[in-house]
């Protein structure tokens, strides 16, 4: 049986924990669960790990997983984390964003992630976790379920 590793990071990806909101989430306790925010200083791209399929246009939805990858290096380096997530899509010529493509498992780029193993297989609802971050931080979370 495989692991699931549920991530939760900010719809927006400028959006990051401030310490006072780590300290409340640090009290949001899932029956003796404690969540804890990483926060960087820079984007990072969050995967669905195993669950990874496709990536594709979300105007004309071709398949652009060759020409995401190639971007995805483009756009990223080891210092600096990812730089401008704006690109011009080579489908359909649209005015796009790395952040907004149809990823067919959700996936997405953050600088605040707070990650938790198996909270289905132990009862717990995710959904309960996003609405929960959302009252405590004022801002949109969402959920990638990565497979491992
Ligand atoms: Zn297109």
């Amino acid at each position: 049986m495989s692991d699931i590793l549920y991530r939760f990071i900010p719809v927006d990806c400028e959006n990051i924990v401030q310490p006072d909101h780590q300290a409340a989430i640090g009290r949001l306790s899932f029956e003796g669960r404690e969540l804890e925010a990483t926060c960087l200083d820079r984007i990072e791209f969050a995967d669905a790990g195993s669950g990874f399929e496709d990536v594709c246009c979300p105007f004309c939805g071709e398949s652009l997983l060759g020409w995401w990858q190639e971007a995805m290096d483009a756009a990223y380096s080891a210092e600096a984390g990812f730089g401008s997530l704006k690109a011009a899509l080579p489908c359909c010529g649209k005015d796009g964003s790395l952040d907004s493509l149809d990823y067919r498992m959700p996936q997405g780029f953050y600088r605040s992630m707070i990650e938790a193993f198996n909270l289905e297989d132990e009862g717990h609802d995710p959904h309960e976790v996003l609405d929960a971050l959302e009252g405590v931080t004022g801002f949109p979370w969402r959920l990638i379920r990565a497979y491992y």
